[in-house]
C-alpha cells in the first residue's frame, strides 16, 4: 500500500513536495488542521517562513498533535524553515539550534554540491535559500553534510533536517528515503 505523506500546508512551498511525493509512489496529504495527521505514515515541513509557520502551528493547535505523531517514530523530513520550526526553540523534535538567515546578506541564494553522508549516489545538488545552519548540537544529532564548515543536513532517528530545498532539483534520494522509511511503516516493517 502506498504511504501516506504529511505535507505541511500552512505556508510555503508545500505544493512541490506534495507533487514530488506523488511522482515517488506515495500518496501526499496537505496538513493544515490537527486532523490531517491521523493515519500518516511520515510528513514533510516544508521551506518557507518560520516565524508565519510557526504562528500557524499555534494557531491550529498543530503543535502537540504534531509532536505526538513525530516523538512515535513517524519519518520526517524537515527542509530549510522546517528545519528552524523542527529545532530546541520551536516544537523541540530536533536537538539542535538553528541560526536563521545563517550565511548572511550578501549570500542570501546560492547553489552548492554536497556530500551528505549515508546518500549512495555522489554529491547532491543543494539550492539554499536564505537558508538556516545548525549552530548548536545534542550529541544523538548526526551530522550529514556541512558547508563552510556548518552543518547543512542532520539526522536524529526518524527525523531528517536539510537546510537546502530538495524539491527544486530533480535529486529525489531524500524524499525516497522518506518515501521507502514511511512505507516500512506501514507495511508493518520495523525502519532502520
Ligand atoms: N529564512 C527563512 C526563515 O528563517 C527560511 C527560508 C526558507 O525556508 N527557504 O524562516
Amino acid at each position: 500500500m502506498a504511504p501516506r505523506i504529511g505535507v505541511l500546508a500552512l505556508q510555503g512551498d508545500f505544493e512541490v513536495h506534495a507533487s514530488v511525493l506523488e511522482e515517488l509512489g506515495a500518496e501526499p496529504r496537505v496538513v493544515r488542521v490537527p486532523e490531517d495527521l491521523e493515519g500518516l505514515d511520515g510528513i514533510v515541513i516544508p521551506g518557507g517562513e518560520s516565524t508565519t509557520m510557526s504562528m500557524g502551528i499555534e494557531r491550529e493547535g498543530l503543535a502537540e498533535p504534531l509532536r505526538q505523531l513525530v516523538e512515535a517514530g513517524t519519518p520526517t523530513l524537515g527542509t530549510c524553515a522546517g528545519l528552524i520550526v523542527l529545532d530546541r526553540d520551536h516544537l523541540g523534535l530536533l536537538d539542535v539550534r538553528a541560526e536563521r538567515n545563517a550565511f548572511g546578506r550578501q549570500v542570501r541564494s546560492f547553489e552548492s554540491d554536497v556530500e551528505l553522508r549515508g546518500l549512495d549516489g555522489g554529491t547532491l545538488r543543494a539550492v539554499f535559500i536564505r537558508a538556516p545552519w545548525v549552530e548548536e548540537r545534542g550529541e544523538e544529532v548526526e551530522v550529514l553534510a556541512e558547508v563552510d564548515g556548518h552543518p547543512v543536513a542532520v539526522r536524529q532517528g526518524n527525523v531528517m533536517a536539510v537546510a537546502f530545498h530538495p524539491e527544486l532539483t530533480d535529486d529525489r534520494r531524500l524524499h525516497r528515503w522518506l518515501v521507502e522509511r514511511a512505507g516500512l511503516g506501514r507495511n508493518g516493517g520495523t525502519p532502520a
